[in-house]
């Protein structure tokens, strides 16, 4: 028997650490160290019913475990699973999902690279190196239609290739983990449960692109993901996978870990090449981008976490079989945090085209507590709030973009009836206004000014003349910041406007 516990922050954070050794000690002490293995695991996506263990051989999932459970499990090993424990593994939460970057998440072991070789790891970088030339690998992730998962969509064949094209002796390819969204968490959920994943993706864009050094920047608050990034890299020197000659070829590549302070700004990725280069993080203008002219003035592959995991199986099955999966212009799966007034919050991986409301509805199981839905709002404080009427629109990055909202890099938080739609704008304009770089008026001044009326709309001191007010102060700073951060500022407050326009009558109205 393999019992599989999740060791991912979710459920460390909530007792599987302790629920792992005591499982290992009961084991131990009933001398059934040869009959069942007890082993962590990354996230096993139901974040919200954690602890998780699972059976592997069963296909029996525990939620909810402590120590005092420890007897239960084991005694159920042989016979019918523990039924005040199971969770059922048939349902919409799982069935719905099409795992291709989560695809070993909470079935193999992050901190022994052994395992990962084991379902094929390194694999696809073997394949690259001795049987297809950079062009052809360029060419591959072209054919599958993969789009960058950081939030701009922009196509992950075309950067890979100008880089490539690109002519300097020496080129960096550059992991961006530096995830901040609030409710997001699909990137350290990677980089905790499968690390040697994003390590293959980033050396087989070195090879593509002709890099020899690789940076993973990734924020310091995520002590458990860089610790296992850290194990993984020293695991893969160790055995030859980094360094010099890769499966004997004459390919070198290297990896180091940069730590991001926790500036939101940093993720964008003028910003993110300064803080590495020891600057300030902030951002500057484009022309030149990175990937003629990113760190050190060198040409630079940058790409988020979720883009290079997929690059593994891209490999693997070819092109065409990512672009089978999702829309006309979408290809693939996305991996959404899914979190808020939600029955079943977690970590989910579904195909493009998958519809919000399977998303809430279905993978969810609905709006918690017997509340009635108000809205989702996706893309973190870029994003928008999309309400009811669009719970039948396929998830995509042109939809989305349609509805005023963003893909963003993943986060999907559900409202309920009880959420205010202006605190809701307000929470993501403080969240911006706190984290501006200050380097541009229109972004410094203009997110202060839209909190501040925000603010007086939402303490029943608003006038009508406020809503004209914060529309012209949306439209000048979605057009004249420098980045995105203070550009898209306003999606929250523009996409309220538009569809909870009442909400924000009601409050002006109170005043009378
Ligand atoms: Fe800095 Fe905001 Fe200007 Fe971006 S838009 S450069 S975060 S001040």
């Amino acid at each position: 028997h393999q019992l599989n516990i999740c060791v991912a922050a979710g459920c460390l954070s909530c007792g599987s650490g302790e629920l792992k050794t005591a499982l290992q000690e009961e084991v131990a002490r009933r001398g059934l160290d040869k009959q069942v293995c007890v082993k962590g695991v990354g996230c096993l996506g139901l974040c919200s019913a954690g602890p998780l263990v699972a059976l592997a051989s069963k296909n029996v999932l525990y939620q909810g475990c402590g120590p005092a459970d420890v007897e239960t499990i084991l005694d159920a090993l042989g016979g019918a699973p523990a039924k005040h424990l199971l969770c059922s593994s048939d349902i919409p939460f799982f069935n719905k999902q099409r795992k291709v970057v989560l695809e070993y998440c909470g079935k193999i072991d992050p901190e022994r690279i052994e395992e990962y070789i084991a379902v094929g790891g390194y694999q696809s970088l073997y394949t690259a190196l001795r049987q297809m030339t950079p062009k052809e690998v360029i060419d591959e992730v072209t054919a599958s239609g993969l789009r960058g998962r950081g939030g701009a969509g922009y196509p992950t064949g075309l950067k890979w290739s100008t880089v490539s094209k690109a002519i300097n002796a020496v080129k960096y390819v550059v992991c961006n983990a530096d995830e901040g969204d609030p409710g997001a968490f699909m990137d350290r959920s990677v980089l905790e449960s499968d690390p040697h994943r994003v390590i293959e993706g980033m050396a087989i864009g070195a090879y593509a692109v002709g890099a020899r050094q690789g940076i993973i920047y990734v924020r310091a608050e995520y002590p458990l993901a860089v610790k296992r990034l850290q194990k993984a890299i020293t695991q893969a020197k160790r055995i030859g996978i980094l360094g010099n000659g890769i499966f004997n070829s004459d390919f070198q590549f290297d990896i180091q870990i940069r730590l991001g302070a926790g500036a939101f700004v940093c993720g964008e990725e003028t910003a993110l090449i300064a803080s590495i280069e020891g600057r300030v993080g902030k951002p500057c203008p484009r022309p030149p981008y990175p990937a003629e002219s990113g760190l050190k003035q060198c040409p630079t592959l940058i790409n988020n976490v979720e883009t290079f995991a997929n690059i593994a199986p891209i490999i693997r099955n070819g092109g065409q079989w990512l672009a089978s999966i999702g829309t006309s212009k979408s290809k693939g799966t996305k991996v959404f945090a899914l979190a808020g007034k939600v029955q079943q919050k977690g970590l989910i991986e579904v195909a493009m085209g998958t519809t919000l409301g399977e998303i809430v509805f279905d993978i969810g199981g609905g709006i918690a507590d017997g509340g009635t839905f108000k809205a989702v709002q996706t893309g973190g404080p870029s994003g928008g709030c999309i309400p009811k009427q669009f719970l039948d629109m396929g998830v995509d990055y042109e939809s989305l973009a349609k509805v005023g909202s963003i893909m963003g890099s993943g986060g999907m938080i559900v409202m309920d009836q009880g959420s205010c739609m202006v605190d809701v704008a307000r929470f993501f304009v403080e969240f911006c206004m706190s984290e501006s770089c200050g380097k541009c008026v229109p972004c410094r001044v203009g997110t202060r000014q839209m909190h501040d009326v925000l603010g007086k709309i939402a303490s029943g001191r608003g006038e009508a003349s406020d809503l004209t007010l914060l529309e012209e102060l949306c439209d000048l700073v979605k057009n004249t910041a420098l980045c995105g951060l203070g550009q898209a500022s306003v999606n929250p407050i523009l996409s309220t406007l538009c569809y909870f326009k009442d909400e924000y009558l009601a409050h002006i109205e109170e005043k009378r």
